[in-house]
């Protein structure tokens, strides 16, 4: 009789299969993997992506830092709003994707993750911190917009539990939030710099689960190509740079990365 499971499982579709040989084949040769990595690397944890239906886009309106800066019911918003979410910030698990990943790193064949994610999973997953450039910042922290001091994003929590719903700065009384990258925010200091000069020394870009359309970020997979490593997107949808990547594979991020992993690091 059919297991109605194997008849929905991506590794039983022999076209994700055969991409997957080739996967294989292409990093077997490897010495030096980056992974670039973006929203659709964390929807199996449960993070919506950016674009999708239920995407962050399109069921919330990120204040611009003027708006935020300027109106003190913009950051009273804001933070009501985070304090609701918080909870589901601070329970969300690395996936298998990003466990396989890791297990790279472990093995010594992946140098860096380059992520547009703001969301720690990679480094809770077990990658070290310096191994990880965040290029949008991370949601893990909070900051201060004037003097730039920074807390966990859990004491400021704590703060709000204990009251204090739109809280400022402790030191200078400056506006506080998330240290992550708004739209028309400079990326933080060095970053692009830093994902440049690493993609330029990579043999291999791993690009997982990012539509590669948000600039300048997208630039890091065309720059490790045009520097004579080899590109693999691991994405469910088009993006602008299937054409001249070596090889496209369509289908969940997790279990490629996993099936990838197992082979490589038996
Ligand atoms: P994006 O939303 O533009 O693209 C995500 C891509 O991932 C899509 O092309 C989608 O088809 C694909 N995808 C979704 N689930 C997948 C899966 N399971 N396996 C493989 N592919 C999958 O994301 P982006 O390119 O990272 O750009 C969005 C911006 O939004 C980034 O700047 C990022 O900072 C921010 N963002 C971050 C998070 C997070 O930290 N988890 C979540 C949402 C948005
Ligand atoms: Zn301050």
């Amino acid at each position: 009789m059919l297991n109605p499971s194997s008849l929905v499982h991506p590794l039983n579709d022999p076209s994700l299969a055969a991409d997957l040989d080739r996967l294989f084949e292409i990093t077997a040769s490897k010495r030096d993997i980056v992974a670039f990595t973006g929203a659709g690397i964390s929807t199996e944890s449960g993070i919506p992506d950016y674009r999708g239906p239920n995407g962050v886009w399109a069921t919330q309106n990120p204040p611009t830092l003027g708006d935020f800066r300027s109106n003190p019911e913009t950051r009273r918003e804001y933070w009501e709003n985070r304090f609701e979410r918080y909870p589901v910030l601070a329970s969300t698990r690395p996936n298998e994707g990003h466990i396989a990943l890791t297990r790279l790193r472990k093995a010594g064949l992946l140098s860096y993750v380059i992520t547009q994610n703001i969301d720690g999973l990679h480094q809770d997953a077990g990658i070290e911190p310096d191994r990880v450039l965040e290029l949008h910042g991370t949601a893990r922290e909070v900051k201060c917009l004037d003097c730039d001091r920074r807390w966990d994003a859990e004491s400021i929590h704590q703060r709000q539990a204990d009251g204090d719903m739109a809280p400022g700065c402790e030191v200078c009384g400056g506006p506080l939030r998330a240290a992550t990258v708004l739209f028309g925010e400079p990326l933080p200091n060095g970053a692009i710099e830093s994902g440049l000069e690493i993609s330029r020394q990579c043999d291999l870009m791993l690009a997982v689960g990012s539509s590669l359309i948000v600039q300048p970020a997208a630039k890091i997979p065309l720059v490790a190509k045009r520097a004579g490593a080899a590109l693999a997107i691991l994405n469910l949808s088009e993006t602008p740079l299937d054409a001249v990547a070596d090889l496209v594979v369509r289908g969940p991020a997790g279990i490629i990365l996993k099936t990838l992993a197992h082979r490589l690091v038996p």
